[in-house]
């Protein structure tokens, strides 16, 4: 099983679902399964979002909040399971969020009743904030876990364009954020009102220690259903085939 995190940084709000409903739309092309699951929020909203983009039907289980987890780990709790240790944030509950996304990613979501090759995580909220940060540590544990070959993280960020000038600082701190919880991000996704500049791109890799190619343009669209395209012209499926080792599955006539 591949993970692909989608997370956010500086607010929130810029296009996080989009984006993973897009990457996992792109990842479909190549004749994989794939299915998105919506972590820490506490709306699933976002899973109808999904559904449209992939064509995959999801359950409430594919949506993990913070309620349903605590939930969980109380109910495990009372029944004796932890031998009476005082039950913790790190290891129980981050514990938990681990098995949940393991448990929860193998399950079919469409009509083949074969399990995904690709699970995509669109993390809820902003990195950083306090809510999201017991599914924060347990993805930092997750991607040793499950070992780099099989975990991706794409950051989504906003470059704000300010007297004309688009400007990189906030993405800046949103990736040291980032990288002092011990998540590494293969992709910035940026968003901004327009294209970003080759300047702008090359200053975000330098100082976020990424390459240009990593750093991708998500620039405002009449619709979001242009986003994979956008996506597509950036070659960030070829990265991820890349950095992921994705084996391609043939389409089938009926997928052409
Ligand atoms: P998040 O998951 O970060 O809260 P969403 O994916 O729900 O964000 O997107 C927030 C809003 O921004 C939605 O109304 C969405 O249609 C819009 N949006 C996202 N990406 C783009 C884009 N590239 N161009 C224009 N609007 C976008």
């Amino acid at each position: 099983m591949k993970y692909v995190i989608v997370s956010g940084g500086v607010i929130s709000g810029i296009g996080k679902g989009v984006l993973a409903s897009s990457t996992g739309m792109l990842l479909k092309t190549l004749g994989l399964k794939c299915f998105v699951l919506d972590d820490g929020g506490e709306t699933d909203l976002d899973l109808g979002n999904y559904e449209r983009y992939l064509g995959i039907t999801l359950s409430k289980d594919h949506n993990i909040t913070t309620g349903k987890i605590y939930s969980h780990v109380i109910s495990r709790e009372r029944k004796g399971d932890y031998l009476g240790k005082t039950v913790q944030i790190v290891p129980h509950l981050t514990n938990a969020i681990q098995s949940w996304i393991e448990r929860v990613s193998r399950i079919p979501v469409d009509d083949t009743g074969l399990e995904p090759d690709v699970c995509i995580i669109e993390l809820g909220g902003t990195v950083g904030d306090i809510e999201s940060a017991p599914f924060v540590e347990a993805l930092r544990q997750f991607q040793f876990k499950v070992g780099r070959e099989n975990f991706a993280l794409i950051h989504v960020s906003l470059v704000p364009v300010i007297h004309g000038e688009q400007k990189t600082k906030p993405t800046q701190a949103a990736i040291k954020d980032l990288r002092s919880l011990g998540l590494i991000p293969d992709m910035i996704a940026c968003r901004c009102t327009e294209e970003l500049s080759a300047a702008t791109i090359d200053k975000i890799a330098m100082f976020c220690h990424v390459g240009p190619e990593q750093v991708v343009n998500v620039h405002d669209v009449n619709s979001t259903y242009h986003v994979p395209l956008l996506l597509l012209k950036q070659r960030m499926i070829d990265y991820l085939h890349t950095r992921l080792n994705l084996e391609s599955v043939p389409l089938t006539s009926e997928d052409k």
